[in-house]
């Protein structure tokens, strides 16, 4: 089996997660969720965790914490402390870990505010443990519904919280933002952030807290929903401001005067009947020296442009960074990265603010590594374009033009008549993996990948040009079915390949690179230590040395790594945390040696220091052997249309063609009792209080024998494959 499926990336994946049969001790609650309480100004003493602005903009004056998502509102990821340093790392050893109980993937980043160390979970329990010994003070279930799991594409996943003013802030996968005492895990108040819940609407994302106000925004573009970031004050929950990233109904009114400008480049189609898109699911960032905020505009909703913008048009402001006034929520300037965002191009990967010499000036810049594969330098001022150099091959498009600031697309990058191979395909050159800068040297150091995608419609949506909205389920304008059919019967599809890069953005030029075994690797810290540290699909936290990329220490964790480590320091100690947790690859076939293909994926929290002495049991190896089945009585019409469907709903969660990589069981791995229950746990949800919710408004009977038949059938030709092979 080559690397052939990649791809079915689909949406930001991420490693997508829930499953039929994924058994979660600590996710199993079935409780009802506590009512939902109007925001209201509570009466609340502050006791612990007194972070403000001041100590965020002065982060560097604390560096045994880590006080914010990217540490400070610059968002740099480089710890300052360096006892671990590229002598001492070899002695780096596990201090303390906390077992979790969580077979989906971690993303989080940990917040430390003296001594005590913050984050969250799968479906957003929000933990506080001692920093040093890993003692829990609190545990903070939002009891967010388990059958939501069917509206997020990636799991229930979440990349962290904010602390600030003595509360911790976390958004929950169902679209709620909620206020907790940092002192007791008791929630203060929760809001509603979600304006039409008849749409697919979920938040992963870390909100972030400045200016007394709380900023959140949502994902759910592949399902077809309009993004928009909320402002709210952090104290009361009221809502100072939001702005939509994309227009509505023309026929409407303009929630915004941005609006009226962004409507002027959607033209022909109906597009808010999908959606638009352009939702803002990862990075927001604070910026205080020009007292704004930028937003990372996600991908159009439909992906496929002559579907959504029949008569073309830039789209704004899909794909681009806008920078908005903090405390108005009006725009100051935007640039786009993708106009006319044809590919899930999103620009919502995370930014980093800095200050550098470009060109004999000195400069106040933003940087993004988004998926399109060139990363942009910003004058944060006025948005001016300074750099665009491609990090990872990009057959979308020649390069940028600077004097337009537009990419110049090619004809490779046009699937309208056929399909094509594009690189790079959804997935991105980069993700929402951290990554890291360091000032001293100007490298900035992030996990990239050359991962393509075969871009392809169904036959139907390309001649008549016409997608009809699938309520519930992705609308995507490509075809997954028929792209899976395609690859599997076509040899010699383009590898994917995983880097770590130590990038210069001004000159374009890498000062080393290393090659992983499989892309889809962790985020990336740096420290004055003179260490870059990444977690990988492998299941290895490594630290490299920064001038050089040489491995100078690695740790098995043995499971699958895709979150960010921190650092941090409790007396005279310095520690280095990271949440491990993930499947490799979860879309299928890829390399079989991940972590979490090879073990499953167990969550858990890894702190290390200097000779710690901790260890970690040696895990089992996982059987992988599918079972001898009988065929089901199906035409091959009724597995074909089985893998259509199976592909619309089932795959993002359950892998392309039906290989899953760890995170969750093999479909093809179903044992008789499941094969025997099968309709009964896909149309009634007798799963939901594990994450399989019921798909009876999708599906009836015929349906489901049909997606059964198919996946059963897989399984037999996977089977004889496999014994084929010696
Ligand atoms: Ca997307």
């Amino acid at each position: 089996m080559g690397s052939r499926f990649w791809w079915i990336a689909l949406p930001l994946l991420a490693v997508a997660a829930f499953a039929l049969l994924v058994t979660e001790p600590e996710d199993s609650s079935t409780a009802d969720p506590p009512p939902r309480s109007e925001p209201e100004p509570a009466v609340f003493q502050a006791t612990t965790a007194l972070v403000d602005d001041a100590r965020i903009n002065a982060a560097d004056t604390e560096p045994q914490n880590w006080l914010a998502y990217g540490r400070d509102y610059y968002e740099q990821r480089f710890s300052p402390l360096d006892s671990i340093n590229q002598e001492s790392v070899g002695r780096l050893g596990l201090a303390w870990v906390s077992e979790l109980a969580s077979s989906f993937a971690l993303q989080s980043t940990p917040i430390v505010v003296d001594g005590i160390i913050y984050f969250s979970t799968n479906w957003r329990r929000v933990h506080a443990l001692d920093a040093a010994t890993g003692e829990s003070r609190w545990v903070y279930d939002p009891q967010t519904p388990r059958e939501f799991l069917r509206k997020a594409c990636c799991g229930p996943v979440n990349r962290g919280v904010a602390v600030y003013g003595g509360r911790v802030y976390v958004a929950t996968l169902d679209g709620f933002l909620v206020s907790i005492d940092a002192s007791n895990g008791k929630e203060l108040w929760r809001v509603d952030t979600i304006v039409d819940r008849t749409r697919n609407y979920s938040i992963t994302g870390a909100p972030r807290a400045a200016k007394g106000k709380i900023f959140i925004g949502n994902g759910g573009a592949e399902f077809g929903v309009r993004g928009y970031v909320t402002a709210y004050d952090a104290q009361s929950g009221d809502q100072v401001w939001r702005f939509y990233t994309v227009p509505g109904n023309p026929a409407e009114p303009f929630e915004h005067p941005e609006m009226e400008l962004a409507a002027t480049t959607w033209k022909g189609g109906e597009w808010w009947n999908i959606g638009g898109g352009g939702t803002v699911w990862n990075s927001i960032v604070y910026d205080p020296d020009f007292d704004q905020v930028y937003l990372g505009v996600g991908n159009g909703a439909p992906w496929t442009r002559t579907l959504r913008s029949p008569g073309g048009g830039d789209n704004l402001f899909l794909a681009s960074i806008v920078a908005v006034d903090a405390d108005t929520g009006s725009m100051n300037w935007y640039y786009q990265t993708t106009p006319g965002d044809n590919w899930d191009y999103t620009a919502v990967q995370d930014m980093m603010l800095a200050e550098m010499d470009v060109d004999g000036a000195r400069r106040k810049v933003l940087m993004q590594a988004p998926k399109n594969g060139f990363f942009y330098v910003l004058d944060r001022e006025d948005g001016e374009l300074l750099r665009a150099n491609p990090f990872v091959t990009t057959t979308w498009a020649s390069h940028v033009d600077m004097a337009s600031g537009r990419p110049v697309e090619t004809e490779q990058s046009d699937y309208s008549e056929r399909p094509k191979w594009i690189v790079p395909g959804p997935l991105g050159g980069h993700n929402w993996q951290a990554m890291s800068f360091d000032a001293s040297s100007g490298l900035v150091y992030f996990p990239a990948q050359q991962n393509p995608l075969l871009y392809a419609m169904s036959d139907e949506v390309a001649s008549t040009g016409v997608l009809k909205r699938n309520p519930g389920q992705m609308n995507l304008g490509i075809e997954l079915g028929r792209i899976a059919q395609l690859i599997d019967e076509t040899p010699g599809a383009p590898e994917a390949v995983g880097y770590l890069k130590a990038f210069d953005p001004l000159t374009g030029k890498e000062a080393w690179s290393v090659e992983h075994p499989h892309y889809w690797n962790g985020g990336v810290m740096a420290s004055a230590g003179g260490l870059v540290f990444q977690g990988d699909a492998l299941g290895y936290l490594s630290a490299y040395a920064s001038d050089r990329g040489e491995r100078l220490w690695h740790y098995n964790t043995y499971t699958s790594m895709v979150a960010p480590p921190i650092s941090y320091q409790v007396g005279t100690t310095q520690y280095v945390a990271i949440l491990a947790g993930g499947a490799g690859d979860n879309f299928g076939g890829h390399t079989t040696d991940t972590a979490a293909y090879r073990y499953g994926s167990y969550g858990k929290l890894l702190v290390f220091k200097l000779d710690g002495s901790e260890e970690l049991p040696e895990p089992f190896e996982l059987d992988k052997i599918i079972p001898d089945l009988k065929p089901l009585s199906a035409s091959t019409e009724d597995i074909d249309r089985g893998n259509k469907l199976y592909h619309e709903a089932c795959a993002v969660c359950h892998g392309v063609n039906v290989k899953s990589a760890g995170a969750m069981p093999d479909l093809r791995m179903m044992r008789t009792q499941v094969h025997d229950r099968f309709a009964q746990i896909v149309l009634e949800g007798t799963l939901s209080n594990q994450g399989m919710a019921g798909f009876a408004d999708l599906f009836d009977v015929s349906d489901v024998q049909r997606i059964h038949a198919y996946i059963n059938d897989r399984a037999i030709r996977d089977r004889a494959a496999a014994l084929a092979t010696p």
